[in-house]
């Protein structure tokens, strides 16, 4: 790989030749796992790669969110035996980085960051988020179900990053996010870059801006949404939705999971693993003596919108849908939440 001089500030800028890209991903596999977009199939998943030739750069967006890292959808928190006692699975780990992230995915990890890492810290969460770095990747085309526009998280990615690239066509530039980016920055010996080239990037950041198709108007959301409870537009999408819960499963940003002990035959070891949940499966909210208090689907349909563009911004001082539009691309029935706003504006 060509060398030059180091870069050295937090505001530092860098340059990166394409043709580098290789040697430089291999460098990171040295010390760290490398997560990042791998086709699979007609689509593209995030995954551990084995050498730099596995990443797909231009991919648009993955089935599932590299959230299924940090939180994954199956998680063994202990196991236990009866004359070993419990075994506790949290065991130091491999530093990793996640690259190539867009901005809409970046910016969900920082609403995980603090619904798992502020009032009621989790362990098993925080220990993975210790060791990540992140490399994230400013888009360059916008996919067809993407509003991360409308919801001001992307394209261009404005924090959460400890570097960040953007393609500049026989180069990306490289900037630095964050302590860590910095030291990662300088480890690597990028070629520094004028500032000018944030010009550059600009230009290139505004022809994807006009590239948005999908919109959700977010003015008023509040105000629309809570004086619409009771808008017939719930109970039409109630006699849609299956009530599969595919459009949670995806999302970059729900949380919820569940906790489960799974034991043996013998009832002499087993474990506890906690799954993802979904506010959109029938069985989510049965409490005890079997009350269910959102068994009609238009209830856990209304929960989930109202909880991403409502319930979030008193929790979490942001509102809880990046505009990754997976949701929208996962669900069978083509039920679209940016269709349901405009209707509830009249659109
Ligand atoms: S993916 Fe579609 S059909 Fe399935 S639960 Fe979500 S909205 Fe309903
Ligand atoms: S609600 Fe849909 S568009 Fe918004 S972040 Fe979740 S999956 Fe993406």
């Amino acid at each position: 790989m060509a060398m030059a001089r180091s870069v050295g500030t937090l505001a530092s800028l860098a340059l990166l030749p394409k043709t580098d890209l290789k040697g430089l991903v291999e460098r990171l596999m040295g010390e760290f796992t490398v997560v990042g977009p791998v086709p699979k199939g007609k689509e593209y998943v995030f995954s551990p790669i084995q050498s730099a030739g596995d990443l797909a750069l231009d991919y648009g967006t993955t089935i599932l969110p590299p959230k299924k890292v940090l939180h994954q959808p199956f998680e063994v928190l202990f196991s236990f035996h009866e004359t070993e006692g419990i075994c506790e699975a949290r065991e130091p780990e491999r530093k990793q980085i996640l690259f190539g992230l867009h901005a809409c995915d970046v910016y969900a990890i920082q609403i995980l960051d603090r619904a798992y890492t502020l009032e009621y810290p989790d362990p098993y969460y925080g220990i993975k988020r210790q060791n990540t770095l992140i490399i994230g990747l400013n888009c360059h085309q916008v996919g067809p179900t993407c509003f991360c526009q409308s919801m001001g998280t992307g394209p261009g990615m404005r924090q959460g990053y400890d570097l960040l690239l953007t393609d500049l066509g026989d180069q990306y530039l490289v900037e630095v996010g964050s302590s860590s980016g910095e030291a990662l920055a300088a480890a690597l010996q990028l070629f520094p870059a004028p500032r000018v080239m944030l010009v550059e990037k600009e230009k290139r950041l505004d022809e994807v801006r006009r590239k948005f198709h999908k919109r959700l108007q977010t003015t008023g959301l509040h105000e629309l949404l809570e004086d619409n409870f009771r808008h017939p537009v719930w109970e039409q999408l109630m006699h849609q939705c299956l009530a599969c819960g595919s459009c949670t499963m995806v999302c970059p940003t729900c949380f919820c999971y569940n906790v489960v002990d799974k034991l043996d035959l013998g009832l002499k070891s087993g474990k506890r693993q906690r799954e993802w949940d979904s506010c959109m499966l029938l069985e989510y909210a049965q409490v005890a003596l079997g009350h269910n208090f959102r068994k009609d689907r238009d209830a856990r349909i209304k929960q989930r919108v109202y909880h991403k563009l409502v319930y979030y911004e008193p929790q979490f001082s942001t509102i809880g849908c990046v505009g990754c539009g997976r949701c929208i691309s996962a669900c069978v029935k083509k039920i679209d939440f940016t269709e349901t706003i405009a209707i509830l504006r009249g659109e």
